[in-house]
């Protein structure tokens, strides 16, 4: 299933793929994470990379919900954070490649958003 997207706004960052895949930092060409295709409805990332650049990531698709805040915590399973309600595989964040972080997902699936910071 392709999915419409309606806002795509890259700063210092690249995706392997056009709405997915692995993330790497424009500037050292490290990868700081992987962004599941199908089971996101929107992404809004901004970390600092080890290298000291600032990048940042914005995705929605024309379809995209608003979404419900969820003060659940993301539950990590084998290195990848996954909806604490479905399971659903969202995204990795490699903690090891960006100094901080502050992240805001929406699950396709259960219309949760969660937000983590580091
Ligand atoms: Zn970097
Ligand atoms: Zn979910």
């Amino acid at each position: 299933m392709t999915r419409v997207i309606k806002s795509k706004n890259l700063v210092n960052t690249r995706l392997a793929a056009n709405y997915g895949g692995w993330m790497y930092c424009e500037n050292c060409n490290e990868n700081i994470g992987y962004l599941c295709y199908s089971t996101y409805d929107r992404l809004e990332l901004k970390y600092k990379c080890n290298c000291g650049s600032d990048g940042s990531i914005l995705l929605d698709f024309e379809d995209s919900r608003i979404g419900k805040n969820c003060n659940k915590e993301l539950v990590i399973i084998k290195n990848r954070f996954c909806c604490p309600k479905d399971n659903e595989p969202l995204i990795t964040i490699l903690d090891k490649k960006v100094a901080s972080y502050e992240m805001k997902i929406t699950c396709q699936s259960c219309e949760s958003v969660y937000k983590k910071v580091k």
